[in-house]
Parts: structure tokens; C-alpha cells; sequence
């Protein structure tokens, strides 16, 4: 009887040892597949964690190609729309030149002829200076190594750089731009700190001579108009000389081309001049539109930093220290450097608390 429990008990434990080996072995390989996902999984969070991680980084990091694509198609165009921009100019300038120009001196009162002249050829020096000095001068970029006259630094997440207050990166130029304005591909350069009045004088001086063109050429205009109409509707057409008909089309080509980009280029330069009187360049005037809001809802009043006035914005801008300037500065081609080094800024008194806040955007 004792032999028999004996053996009962012996075949049992053997029967669960067997059981347990075979639950061993059956979770073996799912042990094992788990810990290779887990420590796999460990690695690449390791690998690719980053504490600035956040949805807008993600739709960055999803549309990087669509940016890579448009930023070299403007870096290339640029090129062609500073072409574009020498060509055209120079074609309406050799029009004035071989067929206005000789006109205007045999028919026009000599008080007119002076005023042409004088004032068409200031007009002239002050947007090839402008233009020239806008595409060659360039916009100024942050040291790359840190300096004690930074007066508040970011760090650029491309440059990984150290970034200064009203500094941006320019994803075209791949480089951070001191108080970058916009990338102008008319330019093919960054507007910055350094070629922002370059910029603005040329659309100026650009629309005042357009205007200038469109308003003196507007008789001529609709002279030869006129005369290309009679050439197409009547039969049989008037017998015009090929340089008559050559003259016709070059004075309605020239009339159409100014009085469009006076009209284009006028709307351009009067919403800088806009943001000129307020201190703000184009980037900042989406900042500074969100940060109202988001101090209105505080019950506070949001001050631009970077604003002295209207008037005092404008001298700032454009250098005039002495009243003598408004002439030797404003009026005739000038290199003066702008007031600064772009690394750091004097802002109003009035709005050191929200400061800090602008400086880190
Ligand atoms: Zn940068
Ligand atoms: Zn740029």
C-alpha cells in the first residue's frame, strides 16, 4: 500500500515538473519577441527625442520637402526676376531715351525741357542707385559665437545658432538675417538690417518715376494708340513709315509697363511705409498682431518695443540725425550705414514687461 502512494506521488511531481518545463519553453519565444520591441522601441525614442517636440515641428517635418522644393524655385527665380527687373527698366529707359527724349526737345517750351531733364534724370540715378545697392549690399547675419553686445538671444533651430532680438531665419538664403524684413525675389536677396532703406527707397523712387512716366506720357499714349488703331481698323490702313509704327507700339508698351508697376509696386510701398511709421517690419507685424491679442485678452494694451513715433521711426530708418540730412541722405544717393549694429536694440520704457516675451519669438 505505502509502494503504491509512493509511485502515485513520484508519477504526479513528474507530471508537473514536465507541465511546467512545457509552459517554460511554450512562452519562451513571446518573452523573448517582447523584450526585443521593448528595448527597440527604447532606442529609437532615445535616438529621436527632443524636449521642442511638438505638433508644429511635426507638420515642419512633414512638409519639408514642399519647402525644399519652393525654396530652391525661388532661389533660381531669383535670378531671372533680376533680369527681368534690368530688362524691362532698360527697355523703357532706352524708349524715353531714342524716342521721347528727342521729341520732348523739339516740340516742348524750354521751362518743360529743363523740368524733364532734371527731374527724369535724378529719378533715373535714384532707382539704378537703390536697386544696385539693395541687391549687393548684404541684409547682415548674427555672429556665430556668442558676444557680450547680444541683447537677447534665441537659439536658430537650423543655425543652431545663437539668434538676437528681431533676427529670423531665412529658410531661401539658409541663414539667420539681422531684423529680416522678407526674402525679395525681385532682389534675389534677403531685405534685413543692413539693405531694408536700399529696399524701400527703391520701391519708392521706382513708383514716383512710373507715375512720373504715366502722368507726362498719358497725351503721347493715347496719340499713338490712336494712330495703331487707325493702322488695324481702317481700309485702306494710313500710310505710317516703319519707324512711325515702331514709335506707336514703344510708347504704348512703355505706358502700359509703368503705369502697371506704379500701380503694383505703389500698393507694395505704401503698406511698408505703413509698417515703416510703426516701427515693425513685415514679420513682426504678424507677431505683434498675435501678442495684442493674446495681451487684450489680459485686459492689457500692447506697445510696439521697437517703436520711437511716426517721425521718429521714419529717422531712425532712414538715418537723418541733422535736418541737412533730409537732403544729403534722403534726397540724393547715400551709403550711410543704418543706426546700429542690429545686435541689439533700444526699446521704449513703456514696454519692458512684455519685452521679454517678443525678444524669445
Ligand atoms: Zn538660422
Ligand atoms: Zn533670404
Amino acid at each position: 500500500m505505502r509502494t503504491r502512494r509512493w509511485i502515485f506521488s513520484a508519477v504526479m511531481r513528474l507530471l508537473l515538473r514536465c507541465l511546467r518545463i512545457g509552459q517554460r519553453h511554450r512562452s519562451w519565444p513571446t518573452q523573448k519577441v517582447r523584450q526585443l520591441w521593448l528595448y527597440g522601441r527604447l532606442c529609437l525614442r532615445s535616438l529621436l527625442y527632443n524636449s521642442f517636440t511638438d505638433s508644429d515641428t511635426a507638420l515642419d517635418a512633414l512638409f519639408e520637402p514642399v519647402y525644399w522644393l519652393v525654396d530652391h524655385i525661388t532661389r533660381w527665380f531669383g535670378v531671372v526676376f533680376v533680369a527681368l527687373v534690368i530688362i524691362l527698366t532698360g527697355s523703357v529707359v532706352c524708349i524715353v531715351y531714342f524716342c521721347l527724349l528727342p521729341l520732348i526737345l523739339r516740340t516742348y517750351p524750354l521751362p518743360w525741357v529743363f523740368w524733364h531733364v532734371i527731374y527724369g534724370h535724378w529719378n533715373l540715378v535714384m532707382i539704378v542707385f537703390h536697386y544696385y545697392m539693395a541687391i549687393t549690399t548684404q541684409p547682415g547675419c548674427p555672429p556665430q559665437q556668442p558676444k557680450s553686445d547680444i541683447a537677447a538671444v534665441s537659439i536658430c533651430r537650423k543655425c543652431i545658432a545663437p539668434k538676437p532680438a528681431r533676427t529670423h531665419h531665412c529658410s531661401i538664403c539658409n541663414r539667420c538675417v539681422l531684423k529680416m524684413d522678407h526674402h525679395c525675389p525681385w532682389l534675389n536677396n534677403c531685405v534685413g538690417h543692413f539693405n531694408h532703406r536700399y529696399f524701400f527707397s527703391f520701391c519708392l523712387f521706382m513708383t514716383m518715376g512710373c507715375i512720373y512716366s504715366s502722368v507726362s506720357g498719358w497725351d503721347m499714349f493715347w496719340e499713338a494708340y490712336a494712330a495703331i488703331e487707325q493702322t488695324y481698323g481702317q481700309t485702306p490702313p494710313p500710310n505710317f513709315t516703319f519707324s512711325q509704327r515702331a514709335f506707336h507700339k514703344s510708347v504704348v508698351y512703355a505706358w502700359v509697363l509703368c503705369s502697371s508697376v506704379a500701380l503694383a509696386l505703389g500698393a507694395l510701398m505704401i503698406w511698408h511705409a505703413v509698417l515703416i511709421t510703426r516701427g515693425e517690419t513685415s514679420i513682426e507685424r504678424h507677431i505683434n498682431r498675435k501678442e495684442k491679442k493674446r495681451l487684450q485678452k489680459k485686459g492689457k494694451v500692447f506697445r510696439n518695443p521697437y517703436s520711437y513715433g511716426p517721425l521718429g521711426n521714419w529717422k531712425v530708418f532712414l538715418g537723418v540725425e541733422r535736418k541737412r540730412h533730409w537732403v544729403t541722405r534722403v534726397l540724393l544717393p547715400s551709403t550711410h550705414p543704418p543706426k546700429g549694429s542690429g545686435l541689439s536694440w533700444d526699446t521704449s520704457p513703456c514696454v519692458s514687461e512684455q519685452k521679454t516675451d517678443l525678444l524669445a519669438i
